[in-house]
């Protein structure tokens, strides 16, 4: 296929608009098109007078060599993935979040069945538990906006943005859009699916694998590991409906418990598994209205109907450390995430349409083990759970976040009155 680079589009324009456009500045008769598609769309809103789309489209035509002027597109090559197929049992997972689904699907796409373990429920299920925990400020520490089917991503952004370079970053956005993502994920430099359209992708795509023969246990904790000779001959699982506890037997245990279940760490240092201090970050959610990140973001003369607006931004201190936004969240809302009791937490959530009057993003500063006296490769958490339990307290014990205004926060003030209100779901928020 063949690459048509950097089209600059100052309308809003249907798909095949845009490629007419650029068949007409590139001197491509349409008639030689024989298959073509979007590669990517991203936004120039450097100049506020003059915004416009940046589009690039890939084109398979008839009598290639007329058009020796535009590049080729790369072929991308993916390092095959090595499996052992012979296992005596089938390969256990832990967790089902984007690792554990992910990987489940690798074995899927091989002939190999995998047994999935969640704690949490199944996504629907989770919805509803969440919903209520909304409403009542009933949590549920097993299934609750980090732990369930789909993992901490689901009840968010749904953004799928990665900080990493790789070829299977492609792969996973087309599996997500095979389950039913919307396409324009494939091509968005900022892609995003959110959390209305994410539960339907997830539940299609367990129901795909649980067709092929995978088999998908929830409200299961993988609650110890059976290790003899520094080898793991399978795990220990509580069936959380019942509490019947069973042993399910695997030499092949992945791991894919992600960042929060703590208990999970400490029961896998108890078993001298080996682990290292690591540099995490942690912050507050900030938020403003969505109407002034789009003022200045895009100014007020365009008149392109342009998404909601985000924004990144950084400062790098002497001290070497640095202060940043992390998962802005336009037309969003601010989220209570505890997954456990007396804590708080706090998320960014938005749906597909971002249509909420208010952004947030994470203000975050980073954490290095040198910030700990603890030898203690999990003295990281001690130090999280302190700062959620205080938070707890001070939004006045029932989940509700403490909420300060950014002016009185740079002064060390106490808030007593908001001008704007927040969008903090968990009923409502208290000031501190
Ligand atoms: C609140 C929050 C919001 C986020 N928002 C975004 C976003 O918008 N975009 C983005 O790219 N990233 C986001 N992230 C980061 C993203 O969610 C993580 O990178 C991603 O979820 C990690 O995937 P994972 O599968 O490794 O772990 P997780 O998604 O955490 O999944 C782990 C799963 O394992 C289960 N589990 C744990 N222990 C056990 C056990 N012992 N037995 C059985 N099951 C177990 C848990 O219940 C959970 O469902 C967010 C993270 C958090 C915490």
């Amino acid at each position: 296929m063949l690459k048509i680079n950097n089209i600059k589009i100052r309308a809003d324009l249907k798909d095949e608009e845009v490629l007419d456009f650029a068949l007409k500045k590139n001197k491509i008769k349409k008639d030689d098109v024989l298959e073509w598609n979007i590669s990517k769309k991203s936004i120039d809103a450097r100049k506020k007078d003059d915004i416009f789309y940046v589009y690039s489209i890939d084109i398979k035509v008839k009598n290639e060599e007329k058009y020796h002027f535009l590049d080729k597109v790369k072929k991308i090559s993916f390092p095959k993935v090595k499996i052992n197929k012979n296992f005596s049992n089938p390969p256990i997972i832990i967790g089902a979040g984007p690792s554990g689904l992910f990987a489940a699907l690798t074995f899927i796409e091989n002939g190999i069945r995998p047994i999935v373990i969640e704690q949490g429920q199944d996504v629907d299920k989770r919805k509803e538990t969440i919903d209520n925990f909304f409403k009542t400020g009933k949590l549920n520490t097993l299934s609750n906006v980090q732990f369930g089917e789909g993992g901490a991503g689901t009840f968010s952004d749904g953004k799928l943005n990665s900080g990493i370079n790789s070829p299977y970053c492609k792969k996973v956005l087309e599996k997500f859009v095979l389950f039913g993502a919307p396409k324009e994920i494939l091509y968005e430099s900022k892609p995003h699916i959110g959390t209305d359209k994410l539960i339907s992708v997830i539940k299609n795509m367990r129901e795909y694998m649980i067709k092929k023969g995978a088999n998908f246990y929830f409200n299961t904790k993988a609650c110890d590991f059976l290790i003899k000779d520094n080898k793991i001959n399978g795990i220990i699982v509580k069936d959380l409906l019942t509490n019947e506890k069973r042993e399910i037997l695997s030499s092949d245990v992945i791991l894919a418990i992600g960042h929060s279940s703590r208990d999970t760490f400490y029961k896998l240092f108890d078993k001298n598994i080996y682990m290292e201090k690591k540099n995490f970050s942690v912050g507050v959610r900030i938020e403003h209205l969505q109407s002034d990140i789009n003022k200045a973001q895009y100014g007020t003369i365009t008149k392109l109907r342009l998404p909601p607006a985000d924004y990144k931004l950084s400062c790098h201190l002497e001290n070497g450390r640095s202060c940043y936004t992390f998962c802005m969240c336009p037309g969003g809302y601010v989220i209570a995430s505890s997954s456990e009791e007396n804590t708080i937490v706090t998320n960014g959530m938005s749906n597909f349409l971002r249509d909420g009057k208010n952004a947030n993003s994470a203000v975050l500063v980073n954490v290095t083990p040198s910030d700990f006296e603890s030898p203690s490769p999990l003295c990281g958490i001690d130090f999280q759970k302190e700062l959620e339990e205080k938070a707890f307290k001070l939004g006045g014990s029932n989940y509700f976040a403490p909420i300060q205004k950014f002016g009185d926060f740079l002064e060390n003030k106490k808030t007593t009155k908001l001008r704007k209100s927040s969008s903090y779901i968990q009923t409502r928020s208290y000031f501190f």
